[in-house]
């Protein structure tokens, strides 16, 4: 597509069109925007994105987003630790406590287990569950992976593998729909979905 071949705007428009969701047309909107904007905001929006990437890191325990070796939900005192939920990524943390119905502590897998993407269970945190299954005083395992093929094969996988141990474990209820994904649900679904929990 034809940038008037400014090296600057064809750097910004290539690296915008990586992101998630981002065509190259929303690019070349974003980036005209950029250029458009006061100094200040481009300064800000660049100064933004360096300091996330300075200043956060994954949680040591759960693989959630943190700013130290521990993430707030884990260092908070306030936070049930016997209840353990199992996320697929770091927006389902987000999802999940926008619905303020859920008061325990996350395990953030970091994907499903799908053998035609070539992700098996070592390359998710799954052995890091196991541990915290073993060393922490965890009494329930709530599944909240998103209700995919994927999802309900990961679900099982975990169940099965905590089938000698008398954690309880259970997974969100009907209410989400299947094939959706938890970031897109409204937090009141969300909610229900937690409080109407099943037994696996
Ligand atoms: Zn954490």
């Amino acid at each position: 597509m034809n940038t008037l071949g400014i090296d600057a705007l064809d750097t910004l428009i290539n690296q915008l069109s990586k992101l998630p969701g981002i065509g190259h047309k929303t690019a070349q909107r974003l980036a005209l925007f950029i250029l458009k904007s006061e100094p200040a905001y481009s300064e800000a929006l660049a100064g933004a994105i360096i300091k996330l990437k300075q200043e956060t890191r994954l949680c040591t325990r759960c693989f959630n987003i943190a700013e130290s070796e521990l993430c707030s939900i884990c260092r908070s005192p306030q936070r049930d630790n016997h209840t353990l939920c199992v996320v697929e990524d770091i927006v389902d943390v987000m999802a999940i406590e926008s619905s303020n119905e859920y008061k325990g502590l996350y395990h953030v897998l970091g994907g499903v287990i799908s053998p035609l993407a070539g992700i098996m269970q070592n390359d998710l945190h799954m052995k890091e569950l196991f541990e915290r299954v073993e060393k922490e005083p965890i009494k329930e395992i709530l599944l909240a992976l998103n209700p995919s093929t994927e999802g309900e094969a990961t679900m099982l996988y975990i169940s099965r593998q905590l089938k000698e141990s008398p954690v309880r474990i259970t997974r969100i209820a009907s209410g989400v729909p299947i094939g959706s994904h938890l970031e897109y649900v409204d937090a009141a679904t969300i909610g229900r979905a937690i409080l109407s929990r099943q037994d696996l």
